[in-house]
C-alpha cells in the first residue's frame, strides 16, 4: 500500500474519529482541521485565526495553552469545566516537532459529558457505600492484607474501645484479636470447611477490647478479591454479650424450675408413701405397747419392744417430716419480724442437751422490716438449718446467728454459722437434695434442707451454703421484704 493511500485512511479515520482536530501553527492560524463540524469548512477556515473560526473571538483565548507547550515543548492538557450542569471539556495539546524547534500544534478539543457523569455517580455511591457501611449497626472492619486498617466503623468503636484514628493509624488486625485468634480467623478463611472460600459465617471468636476486656462476638468475614489475588479482608460482627447474658439467666432459669419440679413431684409422692406408713406406724406403736402393758414379759423380750417402740416412732417422726415436706395445707402469708421468729426457734431447742456446750451468739440488726411470711414454716426453715450446724458441731462450738438488711434494702440477709464439721466441696451441690444425708442410718432423714429450699424458694428468696471443711459452715438466706404475687404461690406446694 503507498503513502498516499495510509494517509487517505489516515484522514478519514480522523473523521470518523468525530472529534475536533485542529493543527494550528505558531501564529494561530489553522494549517488543518477534521471533524464533523468542520466537514465542508476545510477550505474556508485553512490559514485563519483558530480562535476566530472556532470561537469568534478577536484575541487568542483566555486559557489557551498553546503558549505554554511551545515554550516547553510538552504535551499540555487541560480540563475546564464547560457547561457548569453536565459537561467537562479537555482540551490537548501536543507539540509538532521540526528538529528541535516546535513546527505546529495539534490540538484535540473533548467533550467529556459521559465519563464525567460516570465518575461523578461513581463518587457519589463509593461515598454512600461508605456512609451505609460506617453507619451498620453491626461492628465493621476492613483490613488490608498486610493487616493495616482501612475502615472501622462507630459499632466497631464502640465494641472494641478505640477511637478511629488510632485505629485506622497505629492498630493492625491482629491487634483486636487475643493471641493467635486472628490467624485463626485467616486460616478458616481460607479453609473449604467454613461455608466456601474465602467466607466465614456466625463464627463465635472473642475480641480483645483496648481496656483488655474479652468480648465473645459473632463474626461474618470475607476476603476481597481482586480477580485471584487477595487484597483486603472485611468483617462484621456483633456483641454476644447481653445474648450471652440473657441465655445463661434463661439456663439458670430452667435449672431452677427443673429443681422445683422435681421438689413438687418428690413432695406429692412422698405425700403419698407418709400416709401409707401413718396407719400401720400407728397399729406397730399400739400393738406393741399394749403387748408391754398386758403382759408379764421377761426383761429381755421387754426390751425388744421397747426397741420397736423407739424404731416405730422414728419412722413416725420421718414419716411427720415427709408431710410437712409435701404440704398440702394453705398457707397463712403475714408480716413477720425475722429477728423474733429466730430467737423464738432457738428458746424452743437451747434446752436440749445437745446444746449445752454449744456458744450462740445473736447479731440480730435492730428495726427491721417486716417480711410477709408463713410463721410455721419459718419456723421450720431455722429449726433445720440450727439442728444442722448443732449436730456438725457435735456438743461444741460457736453458733452465729446474723441478721441484716440487704444495701438496697430490698432484702433481708439471714446468716446462720456454725464452727462444725463443714461440707466437703464434692458434695456442697447435693446438700438440698431431697434424701441426702451424710448421717448413719437411722439418724438423718435428708429432708431437712430440701423443705429449707422449698420453703425459701416459696418466699421469692434463696438459700446458699459455703463451707470451709473441718472450719465450719455458713447458710445465708435472703429474703424479699415485697412479694412478687404470682397467685398459686400462696398455697403450698
Ligand atoms: P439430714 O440432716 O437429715 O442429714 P439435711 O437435709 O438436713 O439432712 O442435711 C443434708 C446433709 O447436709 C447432712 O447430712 C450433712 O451432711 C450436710 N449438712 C447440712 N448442714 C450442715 C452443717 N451445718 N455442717 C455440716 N454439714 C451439714
Ligand atoms: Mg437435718
Amino acid at each position: 500500500m503507498d503513502t498516499d493511500i495510509a494517509q487517505k485512511y489516515l484522514l478519514r479515520a480522523l473523521d470518523a474519529f468525530n472529534k475536533r482536530v485542529i493543527v494550528v501553527s505558531p501564529e494561530f492560524k489553522v494549517l488543518a482541521a477534521s471533524g464533523q463540524s468542520i466537514g465542508s469548512r476545510q477550505t474556508e477556515i485553512v490559514g485563519k485565526p483558530c480562535h476566530e473560526v472556532f470561537k469568534d473571538l478577536p484575541a487568542p483565548c483566555e486559557n489557551c495553552p498553546m503558549g505554554e507547550v511551545m515554550a516547553t515543548g510538552r504535551p499540555s492538557l487541560r480540563g475546564s469545566q464547560g457547561d457548569p450542569e453536565e459537561r467537562m471539556a479537555c482540551l490537548y495539546c501536543y507539540p509538532i516537532f521540526s528538529g528541535k524547534k516546535v513546527e505546529a500544534l495539534v490540538m484535540m478539543d473533548f467533550d467529556l459529558p459521559i465519563l464525567e457523569g460516570l465518575e461523578e455517580k461513581l463518587h457519589r455511591s463509593s461515598a454512600f457505600l461508605r456512609s451505609l457501611i460506617l453507619s451498620s449497626v453491626d461492628g465493621v472492619i476492613a483490613a488490608e492484607k498486610t493487616g493495616k486498617i482501612l475502615i472501622f466503623n462507630d459499632a466497631a468503636v464502640e465494641i472494641c474501645g478505640y477511637g478511629v484514628d488510632e485505629a485506622l493509624n497505629r492498630l493492625e488486625i491482629r491487634d483486636i484479636y487475643p493471641g493467635d485468634a486472628a490467624r485463626e480467623v485467616m486460616r478458616k478463611l481460607r479453609s473449604e470447611e467454613y461455608g466456601g472460600r474465602g467466607k466465614l459465617k456466625g463464627y463465635r471468636v472473642d475480641l480483645l477490647r483496648k481496656d483488655g476486656e474479652l468480648i465473645p462476638i459473632s463474626l461474618n468475614a470475607a476476603i476481597v478479591y481482586e480477580g485471584d489475588r487477595e487484597v483486603a479482608t472485611i468483617g462484621f460482627f456483633n456483641d454476644l454479650r447481653e445474648t450471652l447474658r440473657m441465655k445463661e439467666a434463661l439456663e439458670k432459669t430452667q435449672i431452677q424450675l427443673l429443681q422445683s419440679e422435681k421438689m413438687a413431684s418428690l413432695g406429692k409422692l412422698a405425700a403419698g408413701v407418709a400416709h401409707q406408713l401413718n396407719n400401720p406406724l400407728g397399729g406397730i406403736t399400739l400393738f406393741a405397747k399394749l403387748v408391754l402393758e398386758e403382759y408379764e414379759l421377761e426383761e429381755g423380750v421387754q426390751e425388744d419392744l421397747q426397741r420397736i417402740l423407739k424404731d416405730a416412732q422414728r419412722c413416725r417422726d420421718t414419716v411427720k417430716e415427709l408431710l410437712e415436706f409435701a404440704r398440702q395445707t394453705r398457707q397463712e402469708m403475714r408480716p413477720h419480724d425475722i429477728n423474733q421468729a429466730i430467737s423464738r426457734t432457738l428458746f424452743l431447742l437451747e434446752n436440749q442437751a445437745i446444746f449445752q456446750n454449744i456458744d450462740i451468739e445473736k447479731n440480730l440488726a435492730p428495726d427491721l422490716p417486716l417480711v410477709p411470711a408463713d410463721i410455721q414454716q419459718l419456723n421450720h426453715m431455722f429449726m433445720n438449718i440450727i439442728l444442722n450446724a448443732v449436730e456438725a458441731m457435735e456438743g461444741k462450738g460457736k453458733l452465729t446467728l446474723k441478721t441484716t438488711l440487704s444495701s438496697n434494702r430490698e432484702r433481708l440477709l439471714i446468716e446462720i454459722s456454725d464452727t462444725g464439721s463443714g461440707i466437703p466441696e464434692d458434695i456442697l451441690p447435693q446438700i438440698f437434695e431431697p434424701f441426702f444425708t451424710t448421717k448413719e442410718d437411722g439418724k438423718g432423714t435428708g429432708l431437712g434442707l430440701s423443705l429449707v429450699y422449698s420453703i425459701v424458694e416459696n418466699q421469692g428468696g434463696s438459700v446458699t451454703a459455703r463451707s470451709q471443711p473441718g472450719e465450719g459452715t455458713t447458710f445465708l438466706i435472703e429474703l424479699p421484704l415485697t412479694r412478687e404475687d404470682n397467685g398459686g404461690d400462696e398455697h403450698g406446694k
